[in-house]
């Protein structure tokens, strides 16, 4: 019985059939089957077909004494090691098992492994060997890739940006990748996984979030974009968007969750920044009017169910736009987010406060019971905007005027509710500013609509719907009416008298102040001359120019034009400006004043002491006349700090060479009050309102002045 090949193929030399059967079946075998001695030259006994395909060489090339030594096809730097494993078989007698280069025939490289067993041969006293070559080359190549890949993807789980994971069914990690344990701020992904056990509970700020992403998982078996808020390691919350699977068995049972984690905390932020901008005003971060109108929205279905009323105030500053110019756009700014702060903190939580564009605020005012408990907010707010706010160390009061409008007594969709509280506002701004007005039915809606009231500002000249008051000035000492100021009404028929603060403004922003300023000075100083035509004794007449005319090129040229057309002697014209008319522009306010003063017209400022400016200002100007604020008069016979304000700055006008004129005198004990301390000159009720012309020379003019007790 043969126990090797060797025994087999050459103990009875190619004689029987089995033989015959042995060496075509050892030919089929992929590789390279061989006998040798294991002398130097590893001489070859008996190779395989298989031989040829394996180094290219025909079996006849390798066999016998003259054959080429098959250790010369090894590669050199793998023969020693082959030498040496296969010495060491001999020495023990046992099998050995090898993986080495061989270069072929063609001169190409191939990896081999080589199994084989070194048996005593009895014969010669000499060992040989036996076994078999086989190419694996290709094996060896695509694990080669195979480790490739996976070292590859290694790389990519370990340095990705995304958060890689696998976890368990059972709330824990069984991988993570570093960048996952950065989000969730561990130091390392060993930390993570030894940290978060319970990632339900640990993790996610709303575990009804993680029951959704289990519920999807569940059902579909894949996750993809889930986004929800998570707890880091130091319990700040993120965002994070997830993908994530279940990898199941081939019997389908889920084994585990893969997935990956994306921070979007910062892109969370931006979205909610770009949605906070589309529905806030960013200076002053209220409610926009989308916003605005959202809310209210919502408020009215709210009254609908609960039977409450909303309330809709729409809230204007008075003079904001006056305050804006003098004092400069960037406290001006500060002045709407100061206003805002305190509008918010007048209202509850659940009520809205919205800004719609320069000074203009709307709230919304929810769960309102009636008109009782909207009067406590409104009173609120008239007191809390106007408490005085301190900016470059100058004291500033605004006053602001509102208009109210209740759901669902006032109209029963927001559309409705703002036309009417906006109404109601102008409405307060005709009945002098710093008051809140409630919409009544009877509110002419024309005359309070004030996209209309720009519209037929627009007619109002051509139409000669404006019209000249006059309201006397009177010498202190003497008590004769010495002049009068040119006030003007807007008067369409049929239509209630709208005062100058309310519409010039509009005009100013319809850019119609020009043309408006221009017939003022054109039908004051016409007027004036018909008085003296008329042999009335000759007075002056003061005529306002708004900051915005001083500023324009044309009030020269319109001011000669007026004088020229009238005959009007130029002394008997007089200009009022604020202080804060004239300092916005200084230099080019400068020299109009000069030209006009070159001219002979009389120059006053107006409103004094409710400007921003210094005293010293005043040295530098080319004026005739000072006109002390009406705030400053009131009460100054028992308001001692008014009092003495008011002798200041009469004692200054006087040593600058000024006529001092004091405005908004009502009673009869300011009147001797302001003869006690030589102010030379009063205006106000007490003396007499702005009237119409006729009234006007009627009443002043034609009787002997002398009607006022003298000093
Ligand atoms: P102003 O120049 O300070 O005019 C005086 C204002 O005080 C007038 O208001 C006048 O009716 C009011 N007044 C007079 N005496 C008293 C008083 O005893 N007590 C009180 N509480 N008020 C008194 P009016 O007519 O509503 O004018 C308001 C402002 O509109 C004027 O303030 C002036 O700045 C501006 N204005 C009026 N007419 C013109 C104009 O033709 N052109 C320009 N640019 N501005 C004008
Ligand atoms: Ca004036
Ligand atoms: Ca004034």
């Amino acid at each position: 019985m043969a126990h090797t090949i060797s025994d087999a193929l050459m103990g009875d030399k190619g004689s029987t059939p089995a033989i015959h059967s042995l060496e075509a079946l050892l030919a089929n075998i992929h590789g390279m089957v061989y006998r040798c001695l294991a002398d130097t030259a590893w001489t070859m006994e008996f190779v395989s077909q298989g031989a040829f395909e394996l180094t290219g060489h025909l079996p006849s090339e390798l066999l016998g004494q003259h054959a080429i030594p098959f250790d010369q096809l090894i590669h050199p730097e793998d023969r020693e090691h082959v030498r040496q494993v296969v010495q060491d078989a001999v020495d023990h007698g046992r099998r050995y098992e090898l993986e080495y280069r061989i270069r072929r025939k063609d001169g190409v490289l191939r990896w081999v492994v080589e199994r084989g067993s070194a048996v005593k041969y009895v014969d010669k006293g000499l060992a040989i060997l036996e076994g078999i070559i086989q190419d694996v080359t290709d094996r060896k190549k695509s694990n080669e890739n195979l480790l490739e890949a996976e070292r590859r993807y290694r790389s990519i789980f370990e340095n990705a940006i995304e958060g890689i994971y696998q976890s368990t069914m059972a709330q824990g990690y069984l991988d993570v990748n570093p960048a996952l344990a950065r989000i969730y701020g561990y130091d390392s992904p060993s930390q993570l996984i030894e940290g978060l056990r319970d990632i339900g509970s640990q993790l996610y700020v709303d575990l009804n979030r993680r029951l959704e992403f289990m519920q999807i998982m569940d059902k579909h078996g894949i996750v993809s974009n889930f986004e929800s808020r998570v707890y880091r390691r130091d319990g700040s919350v993120i965002w994070i968007s997830e993908n994530a699977r279940a990898v199941r068995n081939e019997a389908g049972e889920v084994l585990f969750y893969e997935g990956t984690v994306e921070d979007i905390t910062q892109r969370k932020l931006s979205e909610a920044e770009i949605h906070f901008r589309a529905t806030h005003d960013p200076l002053t971060r209220l409610a926009n009017r989308t916003l605005l109108e959202e809310r209210l929205e919502q408020a009215i279905d709210g009254a609908r169910r609960n039977g409450k009323c909303v309330a809709v105030v729409f809230l204007d500053l008075d003079k904001f736009k006056y305050i804006n110019d003098s004092l400069g756009h960037q406290l001006g700014d500060e002045l709407l987010v100061t206003i805002a702060d305190r509008l918010r903190h007048c209202v509850r939580e659940s009520d809205t406060v919205a800004r719609l564009g320069g000074d203009e605020f709307v709230l919304v005012l929810v769960n309102q019971i009636n008109e009782k408990t909207v009067e406590k907010t409104v009173q609120r707010i008239l007191s809390d905007v106007a408490r005085p706010w301190v900016a470059n160390g100058v004291e500033i009061q605004v006053t602001c005027s509102m208009g109210v409008s209740l759901f669902p007594a006032h109209g029963c969709d927001s559309a409705a509710l703002l036309k009417h509280a906006d109404a109601a506002m102008f409405e307060a701004k005709r009945l002098g500013r710093n008051n809140s007005q409630y919409f009544s039915e009877n509110l002419d809606d024309a005359a309070v609509n004030r996209l209309e009231t720009i519209s037929s500002l627009r007619h109002a000249l051509k139409n000669h719907e404006f019209q000249l008051h006059y309201q006397p000035k009177c010498d202190l000492a003497t008590g004769a009416v010495v002049g009068a100021e040119a006030l003007i009404r807007w008067q369409r028929p049929g239509r209630p008298v709208v005062g100058p603060n309310v519409f010039l403004p509009l005009a100013e922003d319809a850019g119609l102040m020009e043309a408006i300023g221009e017939w003022v000075l054109h039908t004051a100083c016409l007027q004036n001359r018909k008085w003296q035509d008329a042999g009335l004794p000759p007075i002056s007449v003061s005529v306002n120019v708004s900051p915005l005319q001083l500023e324009k090129d044309s009030l020269l040229p319109q001011i000669t034009h007026a004088l020229r057309e009238s005959g009007l002697a130029p002394r008997y014209l007089e200009i009022e400006v604020t202080e804060n008319g004239m300092m916005r522009h200084i230099e080019r306010s400068m020299q109009t004043l000069r030209r006009l003063k070159d001219l002979g017209v009389r120059l006053s400022i107006d409103d004094f002491g409710t400007g921003y400016s210094s005293l010293s200002h005043l040295k530098s100007l080319p004026m005739d006349t000072l006109k002390i604020d009406k705030s400053f008069i009131r009460n100054i016979s028992s308001d001692h700090q008014n009092a003495s304000i008011v002798k200041a700055v009469i004692s200054l006008g006087h040593s600058l060479g000024l006529k001092v004129v004091a405005e908004g005198v009502e009673t009869e004990s300011e009147y001797r009050h302001l003869q006690l301390i030589g102010c030379n000159e009063m205006q106000g009720y007490y003396r007499g309102r702005p009237v119409p012309a006729q009234s006007f020379s009627m009443a002043y003019l034609q009787a002997p002045t002398h009607a006022m007790p003298a000093a």
